[in-house]
């Protein structure tokens, strides 16, 4: 799935009524599968001036780039960090933000067709393939794109008045208006 949608459903998933600074741990938690992703991309556009096509043509599938992103899908490595969490650090806001990257993992488990993780890293290699995928039009991507966008929204519904501070809730707007109308213009414009 999209960061975005991400961090908007998990941030709902988790959101407790009475307790709103959760918020912003279960975003991150949300968020952190997918960072390594972004650094990458940034270290090899900008830095290292790499052509757009050659990033995901093959500089992706390198070896210590798939490792630095494992390490941020890992569910054993996770569930170390929930572990040390709720029971040595008893941290709340801890235990939910490795929740919410736990909950990433298992959406990602399932909209994912050859593009996965090493979901048991480093204990295994195995990668699921999902029969379909948020974004590959070969695996149903006309039919799931469109559920996660709804899915984005209803979660974003149920968030909006749960958040206290305006700029929480002008991200939400913003997402889902940038999210959602990309979406409706590009098929409008086909
Ligand atoms: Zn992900």
């Amino acid at each position: 799935m999209t960061t975005q949608t991400h961090a908007i459903l998990n941030t709902a998933l988790l959101s407790r009524q009475y307790k709103p600074f959760l918020h912003s741990y279960a975003c991150v938690g949300a968020v952190l599968p997918d960072l390594p992703i972004f650094l990458f991309f940034a270290i090899e556009t900008f830095i290292l001036n790499t052509p757009q096509r050659e990033i995901w043509d093959s500089r992706y599938f390198m070896e210590a780039w798939q490792a630095f992103f494992d390490i941020f899908n890992a569910v054993p490595l996770i569930l170390i960090l929930l572990g040390i969490a709720y029971y040595l650090l008893q941290s709340e806001r801890l235990t939910v933000l490795a929740w919410s990257m736990l909950i990433h993992c298992a959406f990602d488990f399932l909209t994912h067709h050859d593009d996965g993780h090493h979901h048991f890293f480093p204990i295994s290699d195995f990668i699921f393939e999902s029969p379909i995928s948020y974004w590959d039009r070969d695996h149903h991507a006309e039919i799931v794109g469109p559920i996660e966008r709804l899915v984005m929204l209803a979660a974003s519904i149920y968030l909006f008045p749960r958040l206290k501070f305006r700029l929480a809730r002008w991200s939400l707007v913003i997402l889902n208006v940038l999210f959602l109308g990309s979406y409706v213009l590009r098929y409008l414009l086909r």
